[in-house]
């Protein structure tokens, strides 16, 4: 029997806008993982609409990535920015905007991809209400987050219930590593069904430049030894420990370090008090003279500043995968992170780069200086990293597999409706 399966799918991301600037609080990793996600899924065949909330009035309802691939922003309460804390009241209207949304278009999904545990609930709302299959990405799992922060939120009890119905009632769970496979399994449920498939990056992208190019466009000189930090300025991505680690580095002595933390920030929002903190520590250590705060990094000007770098250093107390360092390893730049997460399957110590126990500065500054003294060894990681992420992390390499998940599960569907009709 020939059984065909419908290529429409939709990939559900409440929270983060696929289609939103990149660095800012709320738009990081999930942002860039769905909508390169759902571009690479087009390029392959299907039909991809990627459904966030309406964020803001002025934004347009339907976006055009690519041939085949849209964002749709649904109205569920205010068109303006809601903490992610705060949304789990709009998601029973942003269920209903989306069977509407189907119902006027003529589409009926089959298959939902969801990501982060709002998008969870709506999926198995779906689930209920249309019979849909899902897949799940966590991004971030409560069970750790809450491990490693003091004030624990209102909202902890429901994200955590919904956290172990998503795994135990989708088809399948997508973990991003290894590691929180681990943690989904010791700190979720033992029920579910559990496949890894990483996160990826645009290896075309990242290591089109080489690093003397790179710097001559950015005006870094070619004796500069340059640590490098990219990402939201988020207490829990750890940047004080990078500051303190490069104020206690030999390296500092030895005089020409200059220290580039790149990201995001909205004066008076959390983004932004947290680079006031961090912009004081800076003060306090004495490196604002090798400092530099160049803001959100923007698409076209992102590989060269890792081409740029010796060293791009993630220092997060907690990262469920963290596209950064395969971003900085496609660019041959070697990553000092944390041993925590995602890291510890992206960067292999003393291959391509260092892991340092989170939090510890002095371990980080032996790190910083063990490559910045030893520039050949540097170079070495600087091609196994490359190596890495072409074997490991493509997003085509992603959506391949994540596409013949869907098929085998869309089969599935098939098949059942066709067994079905045949008893009835
Ligand atoms: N990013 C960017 N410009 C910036 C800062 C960050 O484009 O100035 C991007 C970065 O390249 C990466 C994403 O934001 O793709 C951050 O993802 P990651 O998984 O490292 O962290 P998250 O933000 O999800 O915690």
């Amino acid at each position: 029997m020939a059984v065909k399966a419908n290529k429409h799918i939709a990939l559900i991301s409440v929270h983060g806008d696929p289609a939103v600037e990149i660095g800012k609080e709320e738009a990081g990793g999930q942002n860039v993982y769905v909508r390169q996600v759902g571009e690479a899924l087009a390029k392959q065949g299907w039909q991809v609409d990627l459904f966030t909330r309406k964020a803001n009035a002025e934004d347009p309802t339907v976006v055009e990535h690519a041939p085949n691939c849209r964002t749709i922003r649904l109205v569920a309460g205010p068109e303006a920015f809601v903490p992610r804390q705060e949304i789990f009241e709009y998601l029973p209207t942003f269920v209903e905007a989306l069977i509407q949304f189907q119902q006027q278009a003529g589409i009926e999904y089959k298959l939902v991809h969801t990501n982060y545990w709002l998008s969870a609930w709506v999926g198995m709302e779906l689930k209920k209400k249309q019979g849909v299959k899902q897949v799940h990405v966590y991004h971030s799992l409560g069970a750790v987050k809450y491990k490693s922060i003091t004030t624990i939120p209102m909202i902890a009890t429901t994200r955590l219930g919904a956290e172990k119905a998503v795994l135990e009632t989708a088809e399948r769970i997508v973990a991003t590593s290894p590691q929180e496979q681990e943690h989904i399994r010791t700190l979720v449920s033992q029920k579910g069904n559990i496949q890894i498939i990483p996160c990826g990056t645009d290896i075309h992208r990242f290591g089109s430049i080489q690093k003397p190019e790179a710097r001559s466009a950015l005006g870094i000189a070619p004796e500069k030894k340059v640590v490098l930090y990219v990402g939201r300025f988020d207490s829990r991505k750890g940047i004080e420990t990078l500051v303190r680690a490069v104020g206690r580095s030999q390296s500092l002595q030895n005089g020409n370090l200059s220290l580039i933390i790149a990201g995001g920030s909205r004066p008076g929002q959390s983004d932004g008090i947290e680079r006031d903190r961090i912009e004081a520590i800076v003060d306090e250590l004495g490196l604002r003279e090798i400092t530099h705060f160049p803001g959100r990094i923007w698409d076209d000007l992102l590989p060269q500043y890792y081409a740029a770098a010796d060293i791009c250093v993630v220092p997060s107390h907690y990262e469920p995968f963290g596209l950064v360092a395969i971003e900085a390893m496609a660019s041959r730049t070697p990553v000092i992170a944390s041993d925590v997460g995602g890291l510890q399957y992206s960067v292999k110590a003393e291959e391509t780069g260092l892991l340092c126990p989170p939090q510890d500065d002095t371990a980080f500054a032996e790190a910083i200086d063990r490559i910045l003294s030893n520039p050949t060894w540097g170079d070495r990681l600087a091609v196994a990293s490359r190596q890495r992420v072409e074997n490991l992390f493509s997003w085509d390499g992603v959506a391949t597999q994540l596409s013949e998940l869907y098929l085998e599960l869309l089969t599935e569907t098939l098949m059942e409706q066709h067994l079905e009709k045949a008893i009835a």
